[in-house]
């Protein structure tokens, strides 16, 4: 079972989602335990304040530094212990698929979710780490905050029923997942190369499941050889894989030669 508290100013923007789906069953299963706080809770004047002016000027409103101080006090009144505090920013480290491996051992964590301009710079003083979803800048960190909740609560054991399926997903070995496909055989299909019937590969039908499992290791190889060449140096391969790499770079590397041999006539 592991516990998450969520700070937010937009408590239905996080309520609403946490209800459907795998992460919605896993809270009534009792696997997860979700705590949406809202911050204006945590503020002591009459009108719920929780943004302020820049110190210096500028533009924007920033993230008062009490009411999540408060916030936190609370959190760690109720759930005892120390708080692993998890700051959405776009300044922060990259959340990848093996920081959320990292997070899903963890029995409990807070997750804070800025907004306007982000937060005091002295909220930091209470951070663990500082998390960022990607290179691009949001309105606010109710995103940032289900998508690192949804993925480390899918690690989480027994969360995702077939734990096979979280195994061969893409990332979890270093490499993409492999192609699938799913009945009808044949659907016809008006796209960009015109209309046509799209079959399934034929060895995926053939009930032969040594040929399948080498077809996927080689199709999930290929793929992330040609998209993110930059997993393969991590990725961990069994033989066969390793003997599969070498082959289709052998290909790669040959196909470029022929293209410039290709050139070299003209
Ligand atoms: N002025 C800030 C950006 C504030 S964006 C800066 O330049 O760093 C408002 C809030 O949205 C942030 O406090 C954070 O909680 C969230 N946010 C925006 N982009 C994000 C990203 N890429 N990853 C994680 N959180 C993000």
């Amino acid at each position: 079972m592991m516990t998450v508290d969520i700070v937010t100013i937009f408590p239905a923007m996080i309520e609403q989602p946490l209800a459907a789906g795998i992460v919605g069953r896993a809270i009534e299963r009792g696997l997860l335990d979700v705590k949406v706080r809202d911050l204006r809770d945590f503020t002591t004047d009459r009108h719920r304040v929780v943004d302020d002016v820049p110190y210096g000027g500028g533009p924007g409103m920033v993230l008062k530094p009490e009411p999540i101080f408060r916030a936190l006090d609370a959190i760690a009144a109720e759930r005892g212990g120390a708080l692993t505090v998890i700051m959405t920013s776009p300044q922060g480290r990259r959340f990848t698929q093996v920081e959320a491996e990292r997070l899903s051992g963890l029995q409990h964590i807070v997750l804070l979710c800025g907004r306007y301009e982000g937060f005091d710079e002295r909220v930091r003083d209470r951070v663990t780490e500082e998390l960022s979803i990607g290179d691009y800048v949001l309105t606010g960190g109710e995103l940032p905050a289900m998508v690192i909740l949804d993925a480390v609560a899918r690690l989480v054991p027994g969360v995702v029923g077939d734990e096979q399926s979280v195994a061969q997903d893409t990332f979890s070995r270093g490499l993409l997942n492999h192609p699938q496909y799913t009945r009808p055989a044949t659907i016809r299909s008006t796209g960009a190369a015109g209309e046509r019937d799209l079959g399934v590969p034929e060895v995926l039908m053939s009930g032969n499941h040594a040929e399948i499992r080498r077809w996927r290791k080689r199709e999930a190889l290929a793929r992330t050889l040609a998209r993110r060449p930059d997993l393969l140096d991590a990725a961990s391969l069994d033989e066969e894989e390793e003997r599969i790499l070498r082959e289709l770079r052998e290909l790669q590397d040959g196909r470029i030669e022929g293209l410039q041999e290709g050139k070299a006539e003209e």
